[in-house]
């Protein structure tokens, strides 16, 4: 039996797809903040193999190809972000050593101590830190790299608010102590974190969202769905700024031992 319709998830996920492709990232950061996190990690080769898991559409991906050697394999589970993120590699006359393949991040195709650096940037949320960060080692070498970035509170106690959309949204934000004992846990010393600074989130992120949030009401102007979604960016935005002492993203370093 054939189906045509399209369930509300399919459109959520086409909708959220549409908006989040035409971005030159889908979550905060910025070229400083993945060169810094660099700046931690040793030294690799042409030899070097390196994961950057739940690539997007690569923004992070070209800064990392710049600044390393080594080749890199950029994942992502939408395949629209893959084939603007291979567009993008090529733009970069990097495609010799950077792919996108399309895959999950709970299911990656390397072998056991494969990789000598792993990244993922505003990604590991989606299977949660603590399981990213047991799940990924075993494809790290032994001394290899890890460097993902994951949203913390800054604080031990925080306003109603903010704590209850972060509770719904994801309730395995933690504090900074917190995310580097795990961390630790799974097999990692924690060698360098940093907090994002603010605008990773104000200018990469959220300020070339402001005229794309008004196209895509104009493109959809009768669609409840898009009023909503848009709607839900504006607030989670809006939180931003009236709680950002709170909360924020961090780099987490960390090498296996
Ligand atoms: N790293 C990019 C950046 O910073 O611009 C993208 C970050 S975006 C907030 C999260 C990414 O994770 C999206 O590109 C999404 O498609 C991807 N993603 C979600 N679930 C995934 C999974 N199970 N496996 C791989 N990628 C996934």
């Amino acid at each position: 039996m054939s189906n045509n319709h399209t369930s509300i998830h399919d459109f959520d996920f086409t909708l959220i797809c549409n908006y989040f492709k035409s971005l030159e990232r889908q979550g905060p950061g910025s070229p400083e903040a993945t060169q810094k996190a660099l700046s931690f990690i040793n030294e690799l080769s042409e030899k070097s193999q390196i994961a950057d898991i739940g690539c997007g559409t690569g923004g992070q991906t070209i800064t990392l190809a710049e600044y390393t050697k080594g080749q890199i394999t950029g994942i992502d589970l939408f395949p629209d972000f893959i084939e603007i993120f291979n567009k993008n590699a090529a733009k970069a006359l990097c495609s010799d050593r950077v792919k996108g393949i399309t895959g999950s991040m709970d299911h990656l195709p390397f072998q056991n101590e494969e990789l000598d650096l792993i990244w993922s940037e505003g990604a590991i949320y989606n299977i949660g830190f603590e399981r990213g960060m047991n799940e990924w080692n075993r494809f790290l070498k032994k001394n290899g790299f890890i460097a993902v970035t994951e949203v913390s509170w800054f604080t031990p106690e925080r306003p109603a608010e903010i704590e209850d959309f972060w509770m719904d949204a994801y309730p395995e934000i933690n504090t900074i102590p917190a995310k580097t004992a795990q961390m630790e846990k799974a097999g990692y010393i924690p060698t360098a974190h940093f907090i994002l600074p603010e605008k990773c989130w104000t200018e990469h992120f959220y300020a070339p969202q402001v005229s794309l949030q008004e196209a895509f009401l104009k493109e959809h102007p009768e669609n409840n769905a898009v009023k909503d979604f848009i709607a839900n960016q504006r607030y989670e935005q809006s939180l931003y700024h009236k709680y950002k002492e709170y909360y924020g993203y961090v780099f987490y370093i960390g090498q296996k031992r």
